[in-house]
């Protein structure tokens, strides 16, 4: 057959007209230069106290990073933060992974936003660099919250010591409550180790448990239990109910057992379904009635003062202690000593003082 240039066929791809840009090009040229751009200091602040998600997540994002530059804006960012901040509740939320902290999370959240209230949700993982941790933090938990304009979450930065961590969620705090939240949940694993840090940053310790997962007492450290000023049974629902129950009574009694919080607040145990949405009401009632109190006397300001020199030697402890292992004159002082300590002749204490008298002298 003769190539015919103009023969047409129903399969024949007309060329059709151009199709504009999905996005306008000013918006997307305007955004790259927005992602391009770097913002001072007081740029970042009046970003965050006008309440833009954005620019507090990149502030949060600086805050997380181990790179000088980034720290000292940070530093400078927090600073102009400081004086609007503190007026949010700060609870801590804690539980074995599987317990239900996300559902729960999720229950009490979605009340906390539909009262027109502002919730920043922040998370400490101390697994997250091992094991790719257990809180992921990423949009497939709490769902509903992650696309709830009342809500901000957060999940737990991966790098770092849990110290480390822990110092910058702190930090985070401060910059979520400058952006005008209310209530700010500090999540982690009870896994044993980080809560005892976000117990030195939040005002309420709320303690999740199952029900009926082996001796009711053992399941978690009694540190932790004497730690919280509420514990409560979750999926008391369905066939669990019952075993809910149980548990609630034997945490109470256990709880009595403890000498008196210098809160004046009596922690109590209850019971409560994320699933069928039982009990999560009254827990927020609970958390409402501790600050009353604790305002009342005084007790609330009290205990963030205290927080806040805590954090104040935190800060000392680990700057000192990076400075001297960090000190590369004192490396090979170090691994010396450590085989002068191994051989015998030297004490554990007589080692240290020994590297601790190197150190401030500038000897080495
Ligand atoms: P997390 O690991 O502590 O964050 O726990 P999740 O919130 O992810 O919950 C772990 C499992 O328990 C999931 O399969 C949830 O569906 C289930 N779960 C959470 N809350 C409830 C509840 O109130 N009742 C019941 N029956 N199951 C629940």
């Amino acid at each position: 057959m003769k190539e015919d240039k103009d023969f047409r066929s129903a399969l024949d791809v007309k060329k059709g007209v151009n199709q504009p840009p999905f996005f306008s090009e000013e918006v997307v040229s305007d955004h790259k230069k927005k992602k391009k751009r770097k913002y001072t200091a007081q740029e970042f602040y009046q970003g965050i106290i006008s309440g833009d998600r954005i620019i507090l997540s990149q502030a949060i994002t600086l805050v997380e990073s181990s790179l000088p530059e980034h720290a000292e804006l940070a530093q400078e960012i927090i600073r102009l933060c400081i004086p609007h901040s503190g007026d949010s509740i700060r609870i801590g939320i804690t539980g074995v992974p599987g317990v239900g902290k996300s559902s729960f999370i999720e229950a009490l959240g979605g009340q906390i936003t539909s009262a027109g209230s502002k919730l920043a949700v922040l998370a400490i993982d101390p697994s997250s660099e091992r094991s790719r941790g257990s809180i992921l933090g990423d949009k497939t938990r709490m769902e509903s919250l992650s696309s709830d304009p009342g809500a901000f979450i957060r999940p737990s930065p991966s790098a770092g010591s849990l110290g480390g961590v822990a110092r910058k969620t702190r930090e985070t705090i401060v910059l979520c409550e400058a952006a005008g939240f209310d209530v700010i949940f500090v999540e982690t694993v009870g896994v044993g180790q980080s809560e005892t840090a976000v117990h030195s940053m939040v005002d309420f310790f709320l303690l999740l448990m199952l029900a009926g997962a082996g001796d009711e007492l053992q399941g978690i450290k009694r540190g932790i239990m004497e730690m919280a000023d509420l514990i409560a049974i979750t999926k008391a629902d369905g066939s669990n109910l019952k075993k809910a129950e149980m548990a609630k009574a034997q945490y109470k009694s256990a709880l009595h057992l403890f000498p008196p919080s210098p809160s004046g607040w009596v922690p109590d145990a209850v019971t409560c379904s994320a699933l069928n949405r039982t009990g999560i009401s009254q827990i927020w009632e609970s958390i409402g009635s501790f600050v009353e109190l604790t305002r009342s006397k005084g007790w609330f300001d009290t205990h963030r003062r205290e927080q806040s020199l805590y954090w104040m030697h935190e800060a000392i402890r680990s700057n000192m202690e990076e400075q001297f292992f960090k000190s590369p004159r004192m490396k090979s002082e170090i691994e010396e000593t450590e085989k002068l300590l191994l051989e015998g002749k030297l004490s554990p204490f007589m080692a240290a003082r020994k590297l601790m008298d190197c150190f401030y002298a500038k000897k080495c």
